[in-house]
């Protein structure tokens, strides 16, 4: 039965036997082709996409494990950025503390045991050449301060403060009055040259030292004194003992600072008690 429309496909066996046909009608034939068409293209998108997202996917894998790789070394690097931030706070604490020229005498002791690499840490030429300059800096300013007078040139009783109205003289004390036994030793409160060594009828036996920092002490009513005009002292050197020669009333020193020539007072009257 012919139709109008449509095809008739054959399958003919090798064997010979009858051949199978199938008729198609028009619209089977057109259902057929859409069909193919639509599975061709899914093929297609198929092979195009899933060959992409298997790319993708791949490339995916390799970012995590990337971002995983960075994360690791910045939870490294953070790591190693508060140690190095707790040893720098270490050593400015400890600095603080001791002050940077006494670090050199701190024992250094982890649960009795020595160890070396802290030693070596706290070894004064390790530490100058990880901070030359604060080493140099720390001391130059030891030497200034060693030209500087400070304190009191012997221990005793402050018997009269420095402007106070001096009955015998008329005039404000031009300096501190220390009472100590006679023969105590009177020090140098700076480092400096001896300026002056006289034997006055006021003063007595009187030393003048300039320490060549603006600064200059006198030191009056020695009974002996230890040094000759040229002679430099250190802070602390012994440069006489305590007497009552010249215009004085029982053993005592008439100690006189001057800044640039004029008479200062060399305590804080805050400190008396602990400076007397
Ligand atoms: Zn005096």
């Amino acid at each position: 039965m012919p139709t109008k429309h449509g095809i008739t496909i054959f399958f003919v066996p090798h064997n010979r036997k009858d051949p199978l046909s199938v008729r198609l009608k028009g619209w089977q034939v057109l259902a057929a082709g859409i069909i193919f068409g639509i599975a061709l293209v899914l093929f297609v998108l198929g092979v195009v996409f899933g060959g992409r997202s298997t790319r993708i996917m791949a490339e995916n894998r390799a970012i995590r494990a990337e971002n995983e790789r960075l994360r690791e070394q910045r939870l490294k690097i953070i790591q190693l950025e508060r140690e190095l931030a707790g040893t720098s706070e270490l050593r400015r604490w400890m600095l603080e503390m001791v002050g940077a020229d006494e670090l050199a005498q701190i024992p250094v002791m982890t649960a009795g045991v020595t160890e070396p690499r802290l030693t070596a840490f706290f070894d004064r030429p390790f530490r100058s050449r990880l901070f030359p300059e604060m080493e140099e800096a720390a001391e130059a300013t030891r030497r200034r301060r060693d030209f500087v007078p400070r304190g009191l040139p012997v221990k005793g009783t402050i018997t009269a403060r420095f402007g106070e109205m001096d009955h015998r003289f008329l005039k404000p004390h031009s300096g501190v009055d220390i009472a100590a036994p006679r023969g105590t030793p009177v020090l140098s409160t700076a480092t400096g040259i001896i300026a002056e060594v006289i034997s006055d009828p006021v003063l007595g036996n009187a030393v003048e030292i300039d320490h060549l920092s603006g600064f200059t002490t006198r030191y009056a009513h020695l009974e002996l004194i230890s040094v000759k005009r040229g002679d430099w002292v250190e802070r602390g050197a012994k440069i006489g003992t305590v007497g009552s020669t010249g215009r004085a009333e029982g053993a005592h020193v008439h100690y006189t600072l001057l800044e640039s020539g004029t008479p200062i007072n060399p305590i804080n009257d805050n400190k008396i008690a602990q400076e007397g």
